[in-house]
């Protein structure tokens, strides 16, 4: 059974479709790459999934069950974004605890898994400190640990890497790779760097024009793209 399923997905802003019936079957524990330009409608299908927009039409299930009618926290997804927007004045404890608090999880489980993602995330010795006092990678491993501390079943990421300079992006996507090892929990990540997708990805979705032009392994795209612009887009040899 898919983890995350979507059927006939379409959307417009105003007389502009922007997708154009998605359909798409990501696996428990794999780890999918939204790729394609920048306009393609990435960030609006992840949206989409994520419960921020409401598709015109199609189906989103999660889980195995059909979640368009349910709110973004009722969803099992966690979703971090390429601002990571923590809240500077509370430390990084606070950033990461704010979600569980406020659902009302009780103090010594808010705890637990603070203090578990911190581990996992390598800041476990800044967790009194504010955002201000971190570097980029610091903070974009805040924001992760934001959503690793909700357990979710789905974690949904919208160009994390995009507001970081170029050696700390290579570091930051060995640190992906390594995360999904540990936690084997679904991932659908966005991205409009074919070298992050072709790095990251279990299967690549590329997306063009609110379509999807092709989804495989990426050395099955990279060897057999189905169309120009996969090839294109890839890089693949001629
Ligand atoms: P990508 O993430 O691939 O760059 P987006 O999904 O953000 O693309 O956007 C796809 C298209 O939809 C773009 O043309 C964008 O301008 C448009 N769009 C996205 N969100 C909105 C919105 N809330 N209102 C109007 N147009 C939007
Ligand atoms: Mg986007």
């Amino acid at each position: 059974m898919a983890e995350v399923a979507l059927r006939g997905i379409t959307k417009s802003f105003g007389a502009t479709p922007v997708l154009k019936g998605v359909d798409l079957d990501v696996a428990d524990g794999e780890f999918v790459v939204f790729v394609g330009p920048s306009g393609c409608g990435k960030s609006t299908l992840l949206r989409v999934i994520a419960g921020l927009e409401e598709p015109d039409a199609g189906e989103v299930a999660i889980a195995g069950r059909t979640v368009n009618a349910l709110s973004p926290s009722d969803r099992g997804i966690a979703m971090v974004f390429q601002s990571y927007a923590l809240y500077p004045h509370m430390t990084v404890r606070q950033n990461m605890a704010f979600g569980l608090t406020l659902a009302k999880t009780d103090r010594a489980e808010v705890d637990r898994r603070v203090n578990a993602a911190a581990d996992i995330l390598n800041i476990a010795d800044y967790l009194d400190r504010k955002p201000k006092a971190l570097s980029g990678g610091q903070r974009q491993r805040v924001a992760i640990g934001r959503a690793i501390v909700r357990e979710p079943e789905v974690f949904l990421f919208d160009e994390p890497l995009s507001n970081l300079d170029a050696a700390l992006r290579v570091r930051m996507r060995y640190e992906f790779a390594a995360l999904h090892q540990r936690l084997k929990t679904t991932m659908v990540y966005v991205t409009h760097d074919q070298v992050e997708a072709m790095t990251l990805a279990d299967r690549i979705v590329v997306l063009n024009g609110g379509v999807v032009e092709q989804v495989g392994a990426p050395l099955e795209l990279y060897e057999h793209p189905q169309t120009r612009f996969v090839a294109e887009f890839i890089g693949s040899p001629k």
